[in-house]
């Protein structure tokens, strides 16, 4: 058989744990088979990463800023546990966080929905996807604990020396303070993906912060992404068919879970933290959930939402096989192939990735999947381990 060819490379960082070893088993199985796979391959496992000095991880990000779209494993992020673990020379920060501030990015969540692993809201009959604004706010705030009575103010002193004041408490007793920040840069970036992504995927957005209680904090929210759809957007989306909506994020909340799903839902840092988690809970379980990294430029980073899955992986070095699910990892590859496909104009390398998407569904619903599915699946499910599954996929495409 002629092997799928590639024009450019994709980016492909490797990672740590049971995930490192899904990604061997993916590449065997179901891609360099069909496809020939042009990568230019960092090695982000946490090892490779502490002998670099953790540059291999900047090294990885200026990669796909150069060829645009790239494929992430999960990675350990290093606590004092791991700094045990692994004799680590420092507590190398999160390679996402580094990646995602170089760059300058917006991470894009949503759920792969299969027939008989039903959400728990039965409305939701389309993947909600959570766009969260990962940078500021209580994330990167400033707490003070006060210990008696005094008075707290607000105080900015311009370059220039100026100073603008504002009271924030007379306090009468002990409290509590906290400073937090974000800047118009960052939001403005935030906007932009997000209306790039869903130009991209064709689905409307909504956007929804507390702009009444915070008149001038959220509100700058609202009015940067309303500036800049007017400015830019508006015609690409009334010609695409799409929608942008703003609405208070009570009232979005209430909307969401009376909607049919099928849209993009853009939230500030802290609301996306915890919608995420809400909306994965729904549609079933994380080990389904991919995660796509756009920056207001357009490069594409890929990954599956879920970590390297630990227990699993220490089960493998006592020798047992594991019923890991490697789906979210597929959906990664096959993201980054359809995107790669786009951008070269190789029809053939986008319809790979379709055929192998509907390969994986279609194995699931005819009832044979890993584990953590075949516990929700709704019919006679068949649970195998990793391999059997890939196999299974592998004989379907
Ligand atoms: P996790 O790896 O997502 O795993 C948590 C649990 O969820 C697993 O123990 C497993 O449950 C279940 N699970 C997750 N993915 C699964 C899959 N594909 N198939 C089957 N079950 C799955 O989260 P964690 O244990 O909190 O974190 C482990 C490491 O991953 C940490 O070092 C963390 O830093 C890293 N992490 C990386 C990323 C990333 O790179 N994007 C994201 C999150 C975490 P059972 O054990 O009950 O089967
Ligand atoms: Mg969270």
């Amino acid at each position: 058989m002629q092997k799928i060819q590639m024009k450019t490379p994709l980016v492909e960082m490797d990672g740590d744990e049971m995930t490192r070893i899904l990604w061997q088993m993916i590449k065997d199985t179901l891609l360099l088979p069909y496809i020939d796979l042009k990568t230019e391959y960092y090695d982000l496992g946490l090892p490779h990463r502490d002998e670099t000095g953790d540059q291999v991880t900047v090294d990885a990000a200026n990669a796909i800023k150069k060829y645009g779209v790239g494929v992430k494993c999960a990675t350990i992020t290093p606590n004092s546990q791991r700094m045990e673990e692994y004799k680590l020379h420092s507590m190398w920060k999160s390679p996402n966080a580094t990646i995602r501030a170089i760059l300058d990015g917006t991470v894009f969540r949503a759920p792969i929905m299969v027939r008989g692993i039903e959400p728990y809201i039965r409305g939701w009959q389309a993947p909600i996807t959570i766009a969260r604004h990962a940078y500021g706010d209580i994330y990167k705030a400033t707490e003070l604990k006060v210990p008696g009575p005094g008075r707290a103010e607000l105080v900015f002193t311009a370059e220039d020396g100026s100073e603008q004041r504002a009271l924030i408490h007379d306090f009468q007793g002990a409290g509590i303070l906290q400073g937090m920040h974000n800047t118009a840069a960052s939001i403005t970036s935030f906007a932009r993906a997000c209306f790039n992504f869903a130009l991209d995927t064709k689905q409307d957005l909504w956007f929804s912060t507390k702009d009444t209680i915070s008149k001038t904090y959220d509100h700058s929210f609202k009015d940067i992404f309303a500036e800049l759809y007017e400015k830019e957007y508006r015609q690409a989306f009334e010609d695409a068919g799409i929608e942008y909506f703003y609405t208070l994020i009570d009232d979005a909340v209430a909307r969401v879970i009376r909607s049919k799903g099928g849209f993009i839902w853009a939230c500030k840092n802290y609301d996306g933290d915890v919608m995420s988690d809400m909306v994965a809970t729904v549609f079933g379980s994380l080990s389904m959930m991919t995660s796509v990294l756009v920056s207001p430029e357009g490069n594409y980073e890929y990954e599956a939402a879920h970590g390297t899955v630990t227990r699993h992986y220490y089960r493998y070095l006592k020798g047992e096989t594991t019923s890991t699910n490697p789906v979210a990892t597929i959906y990664a590859w096959t993201g980054a192939l359809r995107k790669r496909g786009q951008l070269d104009g190789l029809p053939e390398l986008s319809a790979f990735a379709d055929k192998l998407d509907k390969a994986v569904m279609d194995t699931i619903e005819s009832g044979v999947m890993t584990g953590d599915l075949a516990s929700q699946f709704q019919g006679q499910a068949q649970s195998v381990h990793t391999q059997g599954f890939l196999n299974a996929v592998a004989e379907r495409l």
